[in-house]
């Protein structure tokens, strides 16, 4: 292969890169909004919130119902909240959303819908094509940096590979946890990352 054609083969994996950021950057939300009436807090651009994160509004609003335990309901583009809570609270409370029901749980991509199968709801993903159960009790902090190198991780094994070790979904990584058994929650500590995969050694079970 001549260096020329290296530096086109490089081109064109630079182009896939930052077309994976533009998608990424999709993912933006806008800031909520927040304005307070009496004892209610309105988010003013819940409207344009919904649109990226391309769920039913009734669906988002009934979520937030359930977690700010308070009722939350629609009126036209705002979100009316019967109590006062913080711009930062209602963001937070957005993105465990996505967390939950957004982003694919293996790829971490937005491109997802859900699709109802029996009694379960899936979370299908258009980019990697994974289907998960969705889970609303599931880990949760989006405060969290990524996954690194020597940190320590609570995962859920959800199966076991061929070889015995086991597979557990966390931010978008798989982490591969050997000598688990399916269904067990352990404290990992992260060996090695490559690409989307981590290796974690139990530290804790
Ligand atoms: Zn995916």
């Amino acid at each position: 292969m001549s260096s020329y054609d290296y530096n086109e083969l490089l081109k064109k994996a630079e182009g896939t890169f930052s077309k994976a950021d533009k998608r990424e950057s999709r993912l933006k939300i806008p800031e909520p909004d927040v304005l307070y009436e009496g004892k209610a807090t309105i988010v003013r651009n819940f409207g344009d919130i919904i649109e990226v994160i391309n769920r039913d509004v009734q669906q988002v609003s009934k979520y937030l119902t359930k977690e700010f335990g308070i009722g939350a309901n629609i009126d036209g583009k705002r979100l009316i909240i019967n109590k006062k809570v913080t711009q930062d609270e209602v963001s937070s409370k957005i993105n465990k959303y996505m967390e939950i029901y957004v982003k694919c749980y293996e790829c971490g991509s937005p491109d997802t819908e859900i699709r109802r199968e029996g009694r379960t709801d899936l979370l299908i993903c258009k980019a990697c094509g994974s289907q998960n159960p969705i889970r609303p009790t599931r880990d949760i902090r989006t405060s969290e940096a990524d996954v690194e190198e020597g940190k320590e991780y609570t995962v859920v094994v959800s199966e076991v590979g061929q070889s015995g070790e086991g597979k557990a979904s966390f931010k978008g990584y798989t982490v591969i946890v050997p000598g688990v058994k399916k269904g067990e929650t352990v404290r990992v500590l992260i060996k090695k990352i490559r690409k989307s995969v981590a290796i974690g050694q139990v530290v804790k079970k």
